[in-house]
């Protein structure tokens, strides 16, 4: 990117696709927004149609029924890693401080609950709205599943935090998490039943199309740049531009393709494999659960029911690629670590193969936190997804429409509070540090 004296921000490099994600694929399909062609004027435009981006538009719309809005999506709403994801909205944590869980512990794990249920709270609005069915969003709760005596340790030590912060779960010792699964595998379980289930490309898709005048969504439509006009902004796009007073940047790591938060994001991807459909008499235990792994960087399930029969889902690895991009090489090589993970857990699944394979990216931060508020004047941003970045999204979406109109809220207060990302190591540290850490903890994951 370039930032010039006039400002001028340039957009270096668009988002790439990363394989074919499974949930588009076993989908019905559906006709995209047209993209944008010619001129328009808004007074708010936003640039990502992720969970940031559509949940921003969304509560702008309602603090502000008359503002029009361009939501401007590089691809195809769907297909981008908010429809490619596993599919939970998680209200808790997936890590608690180790220490006697008091004091500062205590209230950054109630602020990070507040955050994540403010944006379920988000999602659970639309879906009564649309009446989305459970084959979109189920408030079913998630299962954390561990596989060795360490992951067993882990979850017990979870167990109890959760009982000191009042927190409703259940353990399942090996007997009940294998008649859930049907999974030899598994040795217990930790049943969490605030987390929201989704199919994560029919959620973001439902959250777009349920967007209406005077908000307009143009899919295959990158920002291409952006330059002050006046008081504002003209955003450029291929074909088309949008004058608007303001500007929410939603695009996640591609915040720093702008220029912004240069040298503090992360750009790493996650990978996942679906199975092609199978008998479901094959496989005991329920047709439908989803389970995250005990120790964080480990491997996360879920069985669900399609047209053709039941199929599983495995998500696992984490590689650092700066460049926010992967090749077919880096898809391939994350599905063989997904059969063998496949196989382990479910030996009388012999010969179902996996269909899809696909990658997509994230933004993390070296302190944990979004890379969120006003980074120009009247440019706002909701990047920086870090951890459970279905929720975490989703909020910072909400918060940066806030702020946008100066709307004050509990949530906004808390967004205000938050430090700014820290930056990271000159290179080729940072790279030779995360590969390392990423390595680590996917050891420290073990066969998790
Ligand atoms: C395989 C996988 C599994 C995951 N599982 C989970 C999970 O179960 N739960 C969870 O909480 N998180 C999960 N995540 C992470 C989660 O998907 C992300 O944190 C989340 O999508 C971030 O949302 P976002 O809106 O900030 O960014 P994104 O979803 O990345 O959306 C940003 C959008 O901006 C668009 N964009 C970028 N540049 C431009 C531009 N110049 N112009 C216009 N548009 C642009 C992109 O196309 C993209 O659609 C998973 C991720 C992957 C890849």
């Amino acid at each position: 990117m370039a930032q010039t004296a006039k400002n001028v921000f340039v957009a270096s490099r668009l988002p790439k696709r990363a394989g074919v994600s499974g949930w588009v694929a076993t989908l019905q399909p559906r006709t995209p927004r047209p993209a944008l062609n010619g001129p328009v004027i808004a007074d708010v435009a936003i640039i990502g149609g992720g969970f940031a981006g559509l949940s921003a538009a969304r509560r702008l719309s309602r603090l502000d029924p008359a503002a029009k809005v361009a939501v401007l999506e590089a691809g195809v709403v769907g297909e981008g890693p908010a429809g490619a994801n596993s599919g939970f909205i998680i209200d808790l944590p997936h890590e608690v401080s180790s220490d006697d869980f008091s004091g500062e512990s205590e209230a950054k794990f109630r602020q990070s609950v507040f955050i994540q249920r403010s944006a379920i709270a988000l999602a659970r609005e639309m879906a009564a709205e649309n009446g989305w069915g459970k084959e979109v969003f189920d408030p079913c709760g998630r299962y954390s599943v561990a596989i060795s005596s360490e992951g067993d340790k882990h979850l017990e030590d979870y167990a109890a935090q959760l009982t000191k912060m009042g927190e409703d779960h259940r353990l399942l010792d090996v007997r009940e998490i294998q008649a859930v699964t049907g999974s030899p595998a598994y040795t217990s379980g930790l049943f969490m039943p605030g987390t929201v289930i989704v199919q994560p490309a029919a959620y973001i898709r439902g959250v777009a199309d349920c967007l209406k005048e005077p908000v307009a969504l143009y899919e295959r439509t990158p920002a291409l740049s952006f330059e002050r006009l006046g008081t504002g902004w003209l955003v450029k796009t291929p074909q088309g531009s949008v004058q608007a007073a303001k500007i929410i940047m939603a695009n996640n790591g591609h915040a720093e393709s702008f220029g912004f938060f240069r040298g503090r994001l992360l750009h790493v991807f996650t990978y996942a494999s679906l199975t092609e459909a199978f008998d479901p008499s094959r496989l005991g235990g329920e047709r439908k659960w989803a389970a995250t792994p005990a120790l964080p960087m480990g491997t996360t399930v879920r069985r669900i029911t399609t047209g053709g029969g039941d199929r599983i889902l495995v998500r696992s690895r984490y590689s650092y690629n700066p460049s926010i991009a992967v090749g077919d090489g880096a898809v391939r090589r994350a599905g063989h670590l997904h059969d063998g993970k496949f196989s382990k857990r479910f030996p009388r699944l012999g010969g179902v193969a996996m269909q899809y394979r696909w990658a997509g990216a994230m933004a993390l931060t070296r302190n944990h936190v979004p890379a969120f508020g006003e980074i120009e004047h009247s440019v706002f941003s909701a990047c920086g997804c870090n951890g459970l970045g279905a929720s975490n999204s989703t909020a910072a979406g909400i918060a940066a429409a806030e702020l946008a109109l100066g709307h004050d809220s509990e949530l906004g207060r808390i967004y205000a509070r938050l430090a700014a990302p820290t930056v990271l190591p000159p290179q080729p540290f940072t790279t030779i540090g995360a590969k390392t850490h990423l390595a680590y903890r996917e050891w420290r994951a073990g066969s998790e």
